[in-house]
């Protein structure tokens, strides 16, 4: 009897083995897979580039020729692969995908949603001296139109080419950053555009910037022509002028790391993803 009893319990044991294996299989296999993703490209559209990743080529694009790209783009978001030149010529189809896919939009939407939230969470003092700053490139409006004919970021920067393209005026918003920049502004919180372009730029940025919707800022703050310095001392000595003007910095938000370093850096700061190039 008691062999009887024993054998049941160890019958039960392996059952309850298979059934919970069978739960981790359905869970691998994601069988609502093909609705989560249609739901979240919903979420993140509109697109910001007419382009389409190629279809079949997405196997192995995280690891190509020793390098894995996917690690390196971690590296880069996180600082810690630091003042490259190019994305690493192996990875331009892995960079290609990830811009023109969902990824890039997930994962900026991701940085958008938790600054929202962070907006929310504020005790504002309303008083209209609250502001944020916002860089331009990659960050309010996208280059992906210049760089997706320019091996996104694996051929080397090439200054005239990309300022022809920048006087056109024609680059489109960034969506979800344009949510954040409408927040503010319905909060009272001042959004001031300040951007490593030169002032000769002036008029290009600001018609662009204009012809995408964005508008209410305080102030457009561009490079002056004699600055030698890097982009961390001229972003931050800029900041410190509106600190010094009385102006809390409530956020800051930039694709590079140059963006949000640097005293004062703003009360929270936000990175936006780039892997195209590294402005030090
Ligand atoms: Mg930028």
């Amino acid at each position: 009897m008691a062999m009887a009893t024993k054998m049941l319990l160890l019958l039960a044991a392996v059952a309850l083995l298979v059934a919970s294996s069978g739960a981790w299989e359905t869970n691998i296999r994601m069988p609502a897979s093909v609705a989560t993703t249609t739901a979240m490209d919903e979420a993140v559209a509109p697109l910001i580039h007419a382009l389409r990743p190629m279809l079949g080529s997405g196997g192995q694009l995280g690891s190509r020729a020793g390098v894995a790209c996917d690690s390196w783009r971690l590296g880069v978001e996180a600082h810690n692969v630091r003042d490259w030149k190019t994305v690493p010529a192996s990875c331009e189809s892995y960079v290609g995908h990830y811009m023109l896919g969902g990824h890039y939009r997930r994962d900026s939407k991701l940085v958008i949603d938790e600054a929202i939230s962070y907006v929310d969470s504020l005790k504002l003092a309303g008083n209209g001296k609250e502001v944020w700053v916002f860089d331009v490139d990659e960050t309010t409006l996208s280059n992906l139109p210049y760089y997706a004919t320019h091996g996104f970021g694996a051929t080397p920067y090439n200054w005239m080419s990309f300022q022809e393209y920048a006087r056109q005026a024609s680059a489109p918003a960034l969506p979800e950053t344009k949510r954040l920049f409408d927040k503010l502004l319905s909060v009272g919180i001042k959004p001031v555009i300040l951007t490593g372009r030169r002032e000769v730029q002036r008029t290009a940025t600001v018609t662009n910037l204009r012809r995408q919707g964005f508008s209410g800022w305080m102030t457009v703050m561009l490079k002056p022509a004699e600055f030698k310095g890097s982009a961390v001392t001229f972003k931050s000595g800029e900041r410190q002028k509106l600190v010094d003007a009385g102006y809390v910095i409530v956020g800051n938000i930039g694709d590079q790391w140059s963006d949000i370093l640097g005293t004062p850096e703003g009360a929270r700061t936000f990175k936006l993803p780039d892997p195209m190039y590294y402005i030090g």
